[in-house]
């Protein structure tokens, strides 16, 4: 059942989803007390359920911080009321220099909701890698010569020209994604918050400086052509991360979506071309090969990445012979550390919900939990409680707060850690031993009690709904426990006292430590990983150089 003011497109070959073949909720561990209904924070008028958890009406409802509202107001208004073209939302097309690109060979991603499988895409063939890269590098001479402001201007009306396709996006992205259609609006409307972000942002550099001998200016110039390849767990969201900084830096782009989430990243695409010249913004579909075609080609100047660690390490050594540029923000197995002053009811649901959201398919979603030993048995109790209240269902269900997994290589690879840990012996304290078979790609959100610290469910990334809680009793042990991985994303810290939370957060090896909330990376902070977790960072006022080249004028003249 829709909730939101749009009604959802009508998928290809979509049955009738039926509430039955979800799994039931989680029914292990029964809960002596009723339990209050996990709840969400909603961006939307009509909520698909209610505020943010809370495990006792009589506490205050946590409200999210960002302040959405005053980003957005970072923007002009814009200067000529935007009309909106007519958009077809059921045929799809790659984009290049300008045009709507179809190709002999096509594909089709399923919806996670009912594994039914959505419209035809094109492929991306060889010659259209050819096609894309050469229009990308004539486009963005002129591209360049506009001025910065230019750029952000253009920006700024792009975002206002996309908001008119909101519902639509929403509808694409409920349906490719599978996660529950109020967080898929939140994600399409989060352009407005990282073009805003980075259409303020100064031109890097400035005046030069008098070193003595000589004046000294740093510049900085737009690399040329990037590509940017994109993973199927926030299809969107990623892409304007590095659409924004990259062209207003004066770069083309040429976007590589997942296979397994194409839709609304082409649309998205398709409708910029209403705003950006032909050949700044372009978009090609297809699998792993057109991504490596993309890293391969001497003509693309920078790789911005986001994915899986083995293939970020493939994608540096596949862009060392054209010595690219490369970003790499990649995958995390983050830890949570429970402080023993946190209050229970309040924390250990924002806890789950920090595990279990999206299906754990988040790459800074908590990973690890380390509970402090003298409050683990209730916080896990109260972990319990929560968890087994959470609805699993189809994303346009009511009061859904989890949808399926993506995908099937992704559905397989958790049910893996899930019959590992059936098979070791590990206790489940929530959810159940075995994955079943099901209309959509559903798991219910498990916890796994005390697995050892070398079990496959401490030491890998599951990126779905399975994680283990571990008890912890001195603040150096679990400090090497939680840095004890090759990995560095995020981390999270709960506890009352606020200087303990920030001393443990300085020894984190993680790129971004949350303190006192679930991970919430915003486009106004560096995000990046430490260790293997990535190369490099994006976003924040410094992101946008990654995009460019520095130049140093030393001027001796009349010296
Ligand atoms: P993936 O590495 O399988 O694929 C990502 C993209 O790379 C896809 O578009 C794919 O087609 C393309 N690709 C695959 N092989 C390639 C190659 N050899 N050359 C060029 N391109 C290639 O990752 P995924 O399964 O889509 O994403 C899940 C992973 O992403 C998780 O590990 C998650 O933690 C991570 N992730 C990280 C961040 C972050 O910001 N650090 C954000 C989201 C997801």
């Amino acid at each position: 059942m829709a909730t939101s003011s749009s009604k959802p497109m009508p998928e290809p070959n979509r049955a009738t989803p039926s509430p039955k073949s979800v799994p039931k909720p989680n029914k292990t561990t029964p809960s002596p007390k009723p339990v209050p209904k996990p709840n969400m924070a909603t961006p939307s008028p009509k909520p698909v359920s209610k505020p943010i958890m809370t495990t006792s009406p009589q506490k205050p409802v946590l409200k999210p911080k960002i302040d959405h509202k005053s980003l957005t107001d970072l923007a002009p208004p814009p200067q000529k009321p935007v009309t909106k073209p007519q958009v077809d939302f059921k045929s799809f097309s790659n984009v290049i220099g300008g045009e709507l690109r179809k190709s002999r060979n096509t594909f089709s991603a399923k919806n996670p909701a009912t594994k039914q499988p959505l419209w035809d895409v094109p492929a991306a063939n060889k010659q259209d890698v050819e096609q894309a890269v050469r229009y990308a590098n004539v486009a963005q001479k002129e591209w360049a010569k506009k001025t910065w402001k230019e750029r952000q201007q253009i920006c700024l009306r792009f975002k206002d020209v996309y908001s008119n396709y909101v519902d639509e996006l929403t509808d694409l992205l409920t349906l490719e994604i599978g996660r529950p259609r109020v967080w898929c609006r939140r994600e399409v409307e989060s352009c407005a918050l990282h073009a805003s972000f980075h259409a303020q942002l100064p031109l890097p550099g400035g005046d030069g400086f008098d070193a003595g001998d000589r004046e000294i200016m740093v510049r900085y110039t737009p690399l040329g052509v990037v590509a940017a390849i994109c993973p199927w767990n926030a299809p969107l969201v990623l892409c304007f991360g590095k659409l924004f900084p990259a062209v207003i830096a004066g770069n083309s782009i040429i976007i590589k979506p997942s296979p397994y989430t194409p839709y609304a990243t082409l649309k998205m695409v398709e409708i910029a071309q209403q705003v950006f010249p032909p050949g700044v913004v372009q978009v090609l579909a297809g699998d792993n090969s057109v991504g490596a075609s993309l890293v391969e080609h001497p003509n693309i100047h920078k790789i911005s990445f986001t994915g899986s660690i083995p293939t970020g390490k493939r994608i540096l050594q596949a862009a060392a012979p054209t010595m690219k540029r490369v970003t790499l923000e990649l995958g995390g197995n983050d830890a949570c550390i429970v402080l023993p002053d946190v209050d229970i009811d309040e924390v250990a649901p924002k806890v789950a919900i920090s595990a279990f959201l999206s299906s754990g398919q988040i790459c800074v979603s908590s990973k690890r939990i380390y509970i402090h030993q003298s409050i683990y048995t209730p916080f896990l109790k109260a972990m319990i409680d929560f968890t087994s209240q959470i609805k699993v269902g189809h994303p346009d269900e009511e009061d859904v707060i989890i949808g399926p997994i993506q995908n099937s290589m992704q559905f397989e690879k958790v049910k893996e850690l899930f019959e590992d840990s059936k098979r070791k012996e590990y206790r489940f304290a929530v959810g159940s031993k075995t994955v079943e078979e099901s209309m959509g790609y559903y798991i219910n959100p498990t916890i796994i009690d005390n697995p050892p610290d070398d079990s496959r469910i401490v030491t890998e990334e599951p990126f779905g709904p399975i994680v283990p809680c571990q008890p912890w009793r001195y603040e150096k042990e679990v400090i090497a426990r939680a840095n004890n991985t090759k990995t560095g994303l995020g981390a999270t810290i709960w506890g009352k006292d606020i200087k303990r939370c920030e001393r443990i957060a300085h020894e984190m090896e993680a790129g971004s430590v949350f303190i006192n909330s679930a991970a919430r990376p915003t486009p106004l902070a560096p995000f990046g990983g430490m260790k293997e977790s990535g190369l490099g960072s994006e976003w924040g006022p410094s992101g946008i150089k990654a995009y460019m080249n520095e130049q140093v004028i030393h001027n001796f003249s009349g010296r």
